[in-house]
């Protein structure tokens, strides 16, 4: 299985000082594994059913990735990155001898 790093920023879409995921939503119809979720921000009560402040989408699926690219091709905004998950280096063994 690949690693996949998928990151929207919310201060371009959701949160309500970017695009309403809602009236978009077209990562969510492109990305055929169904990487994404929208959903109210965590904690957050649906008072105003269309208030765009508190949606977003998140890519809550990473490992069904395969990497096509086609959510970062038609986010309107640039909004998400993919790129290859690194991983961290072991480190390096500390010596006791003097
Ligand atoms: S790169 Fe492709 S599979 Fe991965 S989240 Fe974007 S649309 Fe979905
Ligand atoms: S395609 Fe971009 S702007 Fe549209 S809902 Fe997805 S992250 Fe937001």
């Amino acid at each position: 299985m690949r690693r996949t790093r998928i990151t929207v920023d919310y201060e371009l879409c959701g949160d309500g000082v970017g695009v309403d995921p809602r009236a978009c939503g077209r990562c969510l119809r492109t990305c055929e594994p169904a990487v994404f979720l929208l959903h109210q921000t965590i904690g957050a009560l649906e008072e105003d059913p269309f208030d765009p402040t508190r949606w977003r989408v998140t890519p809550f699926w990473p490992s069904l990735c395969d990497r096509c690219r086609q959510c970062v091709s038609v986010c309107p905004r640039g909004a998400i990155e993919v790129r290859p998950k690194v991983r961290q280096q072991p480190r390096p063994a500390v010596s006791a001898d003097a």
